[in-house]
C-alpha cells in the first residue's frame, strides 16, 4: 500500500479561461517522476507504474470561440514489474494533448431516427464550427477553469500498456519471459479497466452534476 498525499498540481496546470491571454500561452513544466507516479495513484492508489526521469510536459493554450483549444506534449520512461516474472520492464511513454475543451458539460444525447438528418439540429454556424472542430478530442471544462492534470493523468493510462510483460512489443527492450503466470489474465484484465475506469469516472465528477 502506497502512502497517500495530496497532489501538489503545479500552478501552471490550473489555468483560469478568463485570464488567457487572446493569443494563448504556452509553457514547460517539469515534473518528477514521483509525481508523474502520484497522479496514476489518484484514479488507482494500488497501480505498480513508477517514472524514472522527470518529465519536461510542454503545454500550448489559447481562446477558441466560447472555448479553449489545449495541446500538450511530453515523454517519459515509465517502469512497471512483468506480470508474470515480477523483472522490472522499461516503456517508454510519449503522448500528445490536442483537444478543444468548452464551457459546460457532456450531454447525453438520445436521438430518435430522425435526429439523423443532421439540419434538424444543427444550425450553419454549429456545423461549421462542428467541422473545424472535428479533428480534435472534445472535452469539457467548469467553472472557468481548464485543469491540465487530469488529461495528463487520462493520456498516460492511454498510453500505458495493459499487460506489462518483458515481451510486451511496446517496452523498450522486449525479452522473451520465462515466468510463470502469477494472476490468470481474466483479474489482470479487469485490474487494469477497472484503473481506467477509475479515472474516467474521476474526470467525470469534475464536470458540474446538476443538468
Ligand atoms: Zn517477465
Amino acid at each position: 500500500m502506497k502512502e497517500r498525499k495530496e497532489l501538489e498540481i503545479p500552478k501552471n496546470f490550473i489555468i483560469r479561461t478568463d485570464r488567457l491571454p487572446e493569443h494563448g500561452f504556452d509553457f514547460s513544466e517539469t515534473v518528477t517522476g514521483t509525481w508523474l507516479s502520484a497522479l496514476l495513484a489518484e484514479s488507482d492508489p494500488e497501480h505498480e507504474w513508477s517514472f524514472a526521469q522527470d518529465a519536461s510536459v510542454r503545454v500550448q493554450c489559447r481562446p477558441q470561440g466560447e472555448g479553449v483549444i489545449l495541446e500538450s506534449a511530453s515523454g517519459t520512461l515509465a517502469e512497471h514489474p512483468c506480470t508474470r516474472c515480477l523483472r522490472v520492464v522499461k516503456f517508454p511513454v510519449n503522448f500528445q494533448i490536442d483537444m478543444y475543451l468548452e464551457p459546460g458539460e457532456e450531454k447525453e444525447l438520445e436521438l430518435s431516427e430522425e435526429d439523423f438528418s443532421v439540419e434538424s439540429f444543427l444550425g450553419q454556424d454549429e456545423i461549421h464550427s462542428a467541422m473545424q472542430l472535428a479533428s480534435r478530442e472534445r472535452g469539457f471544462f467548469k467553472d472557468g477553469v481548464v485543469e491540465v492534470a487530469p488529461l495528463i493523468r487520462e493520456e498516460l493510462w492511454l498510453q500505458l500498456p495493459d499487460y506489462p510483460t518483458c515481451d510486451n512489443s511496446a517496452a523498450l527492450e522486449p525479452a522473451g519471459c520465462h515466468g510463470e503466470v502469477l494472476e490468470s489474465s481474466k483479474a489482470e484484465e479487469l485490474r487494469f479497466r477497472q484503473a481506467k475506469w477509475a479515472g474516467l469516472a474521476d474526470l467525470k465528477k469534475r464536470l458540474p452534476s446538476d443538468s
